[in-house]
């Protein structure tokens, strides 16, 4: 099968740059088009920016001259990296000329015809994008990925949606990966912890909400659960913790919690997609785990690791979460999108 061409929108950012990472040995998906700023655009990518991953720049982009971010010769299929004082203007003209953009900035996950995705949990979400294309007049689409430490908390909280979740308060451990790079001043974080993170705990809800939600009539009901939230920023590279106490409607026990999150699996690992950990939720029974220093690369960095479980006595039980390798597992998210998207025949 030949290779589906695509692009990457702020190729030369902290996720762009883990894109073309994890492109790289992608059986379906080959990086030929790379887009910046005017400040890169022109440069081959090696020269445009340093690169800042362990692993080799493949030989092949690096040669690739980074161009503006405007549609034109670009392929259709775009990940996005923006940065999002531009991406709301740069990802809808790419949508308008017909480009595929799958995205991993902020600017459309409340828009009523996106799909906000976690596709081992809302894949029918995707039917969302036959009214984008009807209502925004686009002839391509914008599909997005959340916020990278909603993801943990909201896979965790999918399973317990059975045993009637109405509400949860969390305070996440957030590394400093997901703040970009060169990210928090060192005279800032070391030795430190911060509690706030500008903008991050309004996500929470409305995003929780809306990817826990079903489709009905073409538009998402959401999921009707009320979040707390409290976001800190911790000196971790990689891998936001997220510690949450939830309330349930029904009597469960601990041991039918832990089985609903081992067993839970979605589209994802149905169709075995290049990119879908074998188990995305995985339960650890030692009393010290998950920790990100041990736990944050399991499943290929995509998987969430969960622990800790026990009776809260404010709400009624409580747990920590572990979300995917940060950067690693939001491009790598977002490359799981794509392939839904190909098995589902919307590239
Ligand atoms: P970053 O390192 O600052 O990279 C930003 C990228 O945007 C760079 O390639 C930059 O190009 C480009 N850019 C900036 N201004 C531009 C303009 N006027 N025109 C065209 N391109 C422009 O940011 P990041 O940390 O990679 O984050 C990228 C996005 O992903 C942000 O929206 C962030 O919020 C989001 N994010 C999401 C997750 C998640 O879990 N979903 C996690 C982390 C980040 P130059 O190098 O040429 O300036």
């Amino acid at each position: 099968m030949p290779q589906i061409e695509v692009g990457i929108l702020g190729a030369t950012g902290t996720v762009g740059q883990r894109f073309i990472e994890l492109l790289a040995k992608h059986p379906w998906f080959k990086v030929t088009w790379l887009g910046a700023s005017e400040r890169s655009a022109g440069k081959a990518f090696r020269d445009a920016t340093p690169w800042r991953l362990p692993a080799e720049l493949p030989a092949d982009v690096a040669k690739l001259v980074v161009e503006t971010a405007a549609p034109g010769n670009a392929p259709k299929v775009m990940f996005s990296g923006l940065d999002s004082s531009v991406a709301g203007e740069v990802e809808k003209a790419f949508a308008a000329a017909g480009h595929v953009v799958i995205s991993n900035a902020k600017n459309y996950r409340q828009d009523e015809t996106v799909p906000l995705m976690i596709p081992e949990i809302n894949g029918e979400h995707l039917k969302l994008l036959d009214r984008q294309q009807a209502e925004r007049g686009w002839k391509g689409r914008i599909v997005t990925n959340p916020n990278c430490s909603v993801i943990a908390l909201t896979l965790a909280l999918a399973p317990l949606r059975r045993f009637g979740l109405t509400s949860t308060l969390v305070t996440t451990a957030q590394a400093i990966s997901g703040a970009g790079y060169p990210g928090v001043a060192s005279w800032d974080i070391l030795g430190n912890v911060i509690p706030f993170i500008s903008g991050e705990e309004d996500k929470f809800e409305p995003e929780t909400q809306k990817i826990l939600g079903r489709v009905v009539n073409g538009a998402i009901e959401n999921y009707p659960v009320v979040v707390s939230a409290t976001a800190t920023r911790v000196p971790v590279r990689d891998g936001h913790t997220v510690s949450a106490s939830v309330k349930l409607d029904q009597k469960v026990t601990p041991e039918a919690i832990i089985a609903a999150f081992n067993g839970f699996r979605g589209r994802p690992q149905e169709l075995k997609l290049p990119s879908a950990p074998a188990q995305p939720l995985v339960y650890l029974h030692e009393p010290n785990r998950p920790q990100p220093a041990l736990d944050v690369d399991r499943g290929g960095g995509m998987a969430v690791s969960v622990g800790r479980l026990r009776a809260c006595p404010v709400l009624d039980y409580k747990f920590v979460a572990l979300g995917h390798n940060t950067i690693r597992g939001a491009a790598g998210a977002a490359i799981l999108n794509a392939e839904l998207m190909r098995e589902e025949g919307l590239l």
